[in-house]
């Protein structure tokens, strides 16, 4: 879908938000160019038409706007002179169209945003945008659910590690992650355990960046990927390997009773020459988790809960520390 856009200024002329005086050089010999509509957010009865980036429009209601976000309010009760596309008002907005068009569909197709299904993309887009124009009910809702994906309390990161593989399911979407909490300021706990999942990346995956599907791409700054690279250090040199104790943990005197079951008196690292070799490569990484269940699968029920228990108090007292900051100290 496209319209003649001919009331549009030369890119860079424009302030990064429409007011009175931007208006001055519309209708410019400009060439013209095409403008996209939205393929839902294009309400035939709508009344005020948003662009975002100069490519992207939204036919919206400015009533719904107003109600939700202040910043809305404002920015429509300025009397603007610009010529009107299809007899609605238009306001230009410097937002990337993707993000604009995530917002845009939380507010007016309400029933298709459910936040705890949200990809990052999504999620990220939301909490973004509605911090910028000031909407407190979905910045809200994003905020608690991504506070409930990187809890503070180390105990519940096992609980909700389904809804956190899920919402950075994309590649390098913990980067995102990253710069996202340093750009809204957001608690220490989730900038810290973003920081902990980059850590947990290929380094390769991690110098790449998080390709967002409008084919740009996001990086750490020099400064964020030192402070990374040096809590990885801690991570492999001392965190990972305590976390990985379990598998040397020993209990002679449990009794098993399946006879396949090879028993705790000679630990698992000693007896399994995989675990040797992820426990000397003091890795810690997702795959890990597929890897160390493969390891456990012999052992009885008994045994298999000693060993789990360990790794559960050690995984705690690993992430207690990247979420107090001793893995990613800000200066260092
Ligand atoms: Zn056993």
């Amino acid at each position: 879908m496209s319209v003649n856009r001919d009331v549009d200024p030369p890119p860079g002329k424009r302030p990064r938000t429409e007011d009175p005086d931007s208006d001055s050089d519309a209708g410019t010999t400009e060439p013209q160019t095409e403008l996209k509509k939205h393929e839902t957010l294009w309400f035939d009865d709508g009344n005020v038409i948003l662009v975002a980036s100069r490519i992207l429009a939204f036919k919206v209601y400015r009533g719904v706007l107003s109600r939700c976000s202040g910043v809305f309010r404002d920015l429509l009760s300025v009397k603007l002179e610009g010529e009107p596309m299809e007899g609605c008002r238009v306001v230009h907005l410097p937002d990337n169209p993707s993000e604009l068009g995530y917002l845009l569909s939380a507010l007016f197709l309400r029933s298709s945003f459910i936040v705890t299904q949200c990809g990052f993309e999504e999620l990220a887009a939301i909490l973004r945008l509605s911090t910028k124009y000031s909407i407190p009910g979905l910045r809200q809702e994003s905020l608690e659910f991504l506070n409930y994906c990187f809890p503070a309390n180390a105990t519940m990161h096992e609980f909700t590690s389904l809804k956190r593989r899920n919402l950075l399911k994309a590649p390098g979407a913990a980067i995102g992650l990253v710069n996202l909490a340093l750009e809204l300021k957001l608690d220490a706990p989730i900038g810290n355990l973003a920081l902990y999942e980059c850590c947990t990346m290929p380094i390769r995956d991690l110098c790449d960046g998080y390709k967002r599907s409008d084919g740009t791409t996001e990086t750490l700054d020099s400064k964020t990927m030192g402070r990374c690279m040096r809590g990885r250090d801690i991570l492999v040199s001392t965190d990972f390997r305590r976390a990985n104790q379990w598998m040397n943990v020993t209990r002679p005197t449990v009794l098993c009773t399946p006879a396949t079951c090879p028993g705790l008196n000679i630990s698992v690292v000693r007896r399994s020459p995989k675990a040797q070799s992820l426990f000397q490569s003091g890795h810690h990484a997702p795959q890990e988790r597929t890897a160390y269940m493969d390891i456990l699968q012999p052992y009885c029920r008994v045994c298999m809960s000693i060993l789990m228990n360990e790794r559960g108090a050690g995984r705690q007292t690993m992430l207690s520390r990247v979420v107090q900051g001793a893995v990613f100290p800000k200066t260092w």
